[in-house]
């Protein structure tokens, strides 16, 4: 086991079946989040045979930084994991604070045609402490303070989705990194059903849906997935998921010149958002070297945007970050494999 990968209820169950109280569990968090001690020999308020069966049941080695790109704004960092494999997490910084894209899995079988990430099959789930990992190797690295993540790097978090819901309860978890649930944020292409247990689940998260297409025909060409959970499916899987959790949905829109940025398609998304707890984020498209698909025109996307607005749909246009440093989702560890 990884000391990382636990959460502090775990931790709290495994003291107790050896024998030991508790609160160590909180000791022990406060050790490794809050004074980032690597050592369990360091942990010195927790007595010596407590602390020579923790060396004996857990590790405490997380990914390795092995590249750091740097642009003005955003960085990109490729990991090696004890098993060689290799994953991406871009750090980008904003005024209101840094924010990382952590990845959930080491390649993803998603398939979205426009995606660099699921050009390259998934290999594995990542483990929780490999993305816990990602944040403690970064804030070490850069010394200073990550306040915001989003799950929305390599992988589907859904198809990870006990590993991802503890990374989230860490992270969280005021002795842990303490990142509050609202700056916390899920992007999935909606995997029904997770969606639906993710509607149980009692922290306050940000949900986004990668929608990109309004309607069934056009989505399956671009996204397989929709073939096993179509569009209108996922709408009423987020419409419940707005009703039990009283929370506002992303929806996430990516604008592919000549294939989904038409005013046609926007009139068709806003239909389909009508009346809906939601926001979309349009996403400029980030080309990358294997996909013939391209990013549309700046008058395209200002025409889309203003069609939503017209039809009284909260629209923003994402930030675009980095395309100078291959930030464009899996293009770094791409490169590599
Ligand atoms: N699998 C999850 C999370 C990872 S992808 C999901 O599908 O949401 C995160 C987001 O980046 C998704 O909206 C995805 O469609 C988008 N994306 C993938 N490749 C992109 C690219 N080249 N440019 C812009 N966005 C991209």
């Amino acid at each position: 086991m990884n000391l990382y990968g636990q959460t502090l209820e775990n931790l709290e169950k495994y003291f107790e079946s050896i024998g030991e109280k508790k609160f160590k569990a909180t000791q022990v968090f406060e050790w490794i989040y809050q004074k980032r001690e690597e050592k369990i020999e360091n942990f010195s308020n927790i007595k010596k045979e407590i602390r020579t069966q923790l060396e004996q049941d857990f590790k405490m080695d997380i990914p390795k930084i092995i590249k750091r790109e740097i642009d003005i704004d955003v960085e990109k960092f490729l990991f090696n994991l004890s098993d060689d494999e290799k994953i991406e997490t871009v750090l980008m910084r904003h005024n209101y604070g840094l924010s990382v894209c952590v990845s959930s899995q080491v390649g993803c079988n998603m398939g979205c045609k426009f995606c660099e990430s699921g050009r390259l099959k998934k290999v594995r789930n990542l483990e929780t402490y490999e993305m816990v990992g990602q944040i403690l190797a970064i804030e070490k690295e850069i010394k200073e303070r990550i306040s915001s993540v989003v799950i929305m790097g390599i992988g589907e978090p859904l198809d990870n989705y006990e590993n991802v819901i503890d990374f989230i309860k860490i992270i969280n978890h005021p002795k842990g990194i303490a990142i509050g649930s609202r700056h916390i944020t899920l992007s999935t292409c909606g995997i029904i059903p997770k969606i639906k247990l993710l509607s149980e689940f009692p922290l306050q998260i940000n949900l986004a849906i990668s929608l990109h297409a309004p309607n069934d025909e056009l989505r399956s060409k671009i996204m397989p997935i929709n073939k096993a959970y179509p569009l209108k499916e996922v709408i009423e899987a987020v419409k419940e998921y707005i009703k039990k959790t009283n929370r506002r949905v992303t929806i996430e829109y990516i604008l592919l010149k000549n294939v989904n940025d038409s005013i046609a398609h926007a009139h068709e998304l806003a239909t389909l958002l009508r009346g809906m707890n939601v926001y979309v984020n349009l996403i400029p498209y980030n080309e990358t070297n294997h996909i013939e698909f391209k990013k549309s025109e700046k008058k395209s996307i200002d025409a889309f945007y203003q069609t939503l607005q017209k039809e009284k749909i909260n629209v923003t246009v994402r930030r675009e970050f980095g395309s100078k440093i291959s930030a464009a989702c899996g293009q770094l560890r791409s490169k590599e494999v």
